[in-house]
Formats: structure tokens, C-alpha cells, sequence
């Protein structure tokens, strides 16, 4: 009943699924409880501060009882944005291929929760989408809206992976139970096996520390030396384990396929990076995922694909950062590099 007032609406915001599931200690809690005793989160604190929260799902919101779960396909991007037309021949992931998602799709939730609130006046609401104390893969996946696979991403059968999450915890509730999307991972070892750092982990989690998205979009360190070459030409985030997986090869074709690249225009976008002020990039980012890496990870992320491309056309660039306090070493390991393919050309 609450979905089917909804629907019409959800699909007109854009929304590929909508579903209900009641708020209870998250099946997965254990495994995420475990992921983050072993360190595998890097550096992100903040989930450890959620993990009681996400815990306790219903103890986010007073008397919330159940989340309305919807998925938003991005690609093709839904909210495309014209500055990203500055690095368009680089290798970023396909999420981050337009606005950041965090404002619209809590934008179109708080639409969402407008028609609820009309319809439901006695009711709460509060709305959430990524980095909120929820796991939300988990009520994805129990609002029936897909699996989470190997690759740790939640797959729909007939859609893939490329969706974002978004959430609603409410007082609601719904008397009917979705029934489970099933598993179809089956014995497809394909992302695991095509993960150039070896980030995925046997137990469907990500070991974020060895993750490029991880590496080139939330960590404020250079990589470990280990993992450098594994980031091959990825300037922000990674989509190489949904690449791979059949069931966006099947939903979405060539859409997912990586596109040859004019190597000419990727050094020219490397060098635009490079050589922009800190405060410019963030400025010409702003409101864009790219932000988050923010001037310093941006150009880290240029030196390391310059290396893994060979680009000895931005020796000159890479040099100014010989005596960087937080880049210094790494243009140093790149000068190296790149000297000695010179070397061998
Ligand atoms: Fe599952 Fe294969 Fe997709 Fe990995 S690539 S998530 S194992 S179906």
C-alpha cells in the first residue's frame, strides 16, 4: 500500500526500484563488525563511529520501525555537469561522472518524503543516502532490490550494479515482507580475479586499504609502493570489479566497456591538473565528487597515472613537486620511473 502510493512519483524522480524492509540488526553485521576489527577501512573513521548505530538501525530515528529503500541508475549519468568536460579523457569512475550525488539524490528522497508526509501526516521520516549510520546494502538487499556480490556491490538481475542507494527511515510500516532477490554470483570468480590490487576479499568485502577508489579518492597518503602500478590509469575511483561482472554486461552492454583513449588529450588533462592551483581545482570541482580528493589527491592521482602510462611528456610538470612536503617523495619515485622509460625508448 505505502509503496504503491509511492510509486508513481518515485518513478517520475527517476527511481529504478523502490522497496520496504523493517529495521533489525543487519544480516551482514558480523562480517562488517569483523571488517572494520581488521583494519580493512583504512582510514575512514567515521564508520567506526556509525557501527553502533548500524547496529541498532532502529535506534537512528525515535520509533522508526522500517526504511524505504530506492535505487537511482547512474549510468548514464543522471545529473551530468559540464566542468567534468576538463578531464574527460581520464579514467574516472562512472558514478563520479556528473554532480555529487550526495545533494540530488537526497534532494529527490526529500520529494519523496514530501508526498509521505502529505499522505502520512502522523508519521517521521529522515532521509539518508551513502554515508549516512546506515548499512544500507543490507536493507537494499532485504527490500528485495538485489544481492550483494562478490565484488561487494548490490546487483539487480535485469538492471547490474551501476545504481546508488538511498534511504528512508520511517515509522512506518509495511505488513507484507519482500522476498529476497536471489544470489547469482554462483562460481563467477571475475572480479575477484580481475582486481589489479587484489582488494576483494573471499567473504564479499573490500579490503579498502588495497581499493583504488579507496587509494585515489578517500586516503590523504600517497599509495604504498605495492599498489602504485596496480592503479594503472584510474584518476579517480575504479570501476574495473563492475566491469567485469555478466550482469552489467548483460543489462548495459557497451555502456560498460572501457573506451580507447587519445593519449595526446589525457596528457593535456593531466597537465591542466598538475599545473592548477590547489584552490583553482577545488573551485572549478566544487559540488562535484571530484572535490573530495581535493587539490592535493588530484594531483597525486595525475603523477601516479602519468608513471603508469609512460607519460615522459610531463617530466618537466612532475618535477615542480620535487620538494612538495606531501607529494615530494612520490615525484621523486615518478622521475625515477619515467627517466628510466626514457631509457628503454
Ligand atoms: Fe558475482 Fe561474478 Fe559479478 Fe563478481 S563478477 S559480483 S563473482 S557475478
Amino acid at each position: 500500500m505505502i509503496l504503491e502510493t509511492l510509486q508513481p512519483l518515485a518513478t517520475e524522480l527517476g527511481f529504478s526500484q523502490i522497496g520496504m524492509a523493517t529495521l533489525q540488526r543487519p544480516f551482514s553485521m558480523d562480517v562488517y563488525l569483523n571488517w572494520l576489527k581488521e583494519g580493512h577501512h583504512g582510514s575512514m573513521q567515521y564508520l567506526q563511529t556509525h557501527a553502533p548505530l548500524k547496529e541498532n538501525p532502529d535506534q537512528v530515528l525515535g520509533e522508526a520501525r522500517s526504511a524505504i529503500v530506492v535505487t537511482l541508475e547512474y549510468l548514464p549519468h543522471p545529473e551530468p555537469d559540464d566542468r567534468l568536460s576538463k578531464i574527460e579523457h581520464l579514467k574516472i569512475a562512472q558514478y563520479a561522472k556528473g554532480k555529487d550525488y550526495h545533494h540530488y539524490l537526497k534532494q529527490r528522497l526529500e520529494n519523496l518524503v514530501e508526498k509521505l508526509r502529505q499522505t502520512y501526516p502522523h508519521h517521521q521520516f529522515l532521509t539518508f543516502t551513502d554515508s549516512g549510520p546506515v548499512l544500507e546494502r543490507d536493507l537494499a538487499y532485504r527490500a528485495g532490490l538485489g544481492w550483494v556480490g562478490k565484488n561487494s556491490c548490490l546487483i539487480h538481475k535485469n538492471k547490474g550494479s551501476y545504481f546508488f542507494i538511498g534511504e528512508i527511515l520511517t515509522t512506518l510500516t509495511e505488513d507484507t515482507e519482500t522476498a529476497p532477490h536471489p544470489d547469482h554470483c554462483g562460481k563467477c570468480r571475475r572480479c575477484i580475479d580481475a582486481c589489479p590490487t587484489d582488494a576483494i576479499l573471499e567473504n564479499r568485502t573490500l579490503d579498502a586499504r588495497r581499493c583504488i577508489s579507496y587509494l585515489t579518492i578517500e586516503s590523504r597518503e600517497t599509495p604504498a609502493m605495492d599498489l602504485r602500478k596496480g592503479i594503472g590509469d584510474w584518476l579517480f575511483g575504479c570501476d574495473i570489479c563492475q566491469q567485469v561482472c555478466p550482469w552489467n554486461e548483460k543489462n548495459l552492454g557497451d555502456l560498460v566497456k572501457p573506451q580507447k583513449q587519445d593519449r595526446q588529450k589525457v596528457f593535456d588533462e593531466l597537465r591542466f591538473l598538475l599545473t592548477s592551483s590547489n584552490k583553482s581545482l577545488q573551485k572549478h570541482f566544487k559540488n562535484t565528487p571530484l572535490s573530495r580528493a581535493g587539490g592535493f589527491g588530484l594531483k597525486r592521482n595525475a603523477i601516479l597515472v602519468a608513471v603508469n602510462l609512460r607519460a615522459t611528456e610531463l617530466i618537466q610538470e612532475i618535477e615542480t613537486f620535487k620538494e612538495h612536503p606531501k607529494l615530494g617523495e612520490l615525484a621523486n619515485w615518478a622521475l625515477t620511473e619515467l627517466g628510466q622509460t626514457q631509457l628503454s625508448q
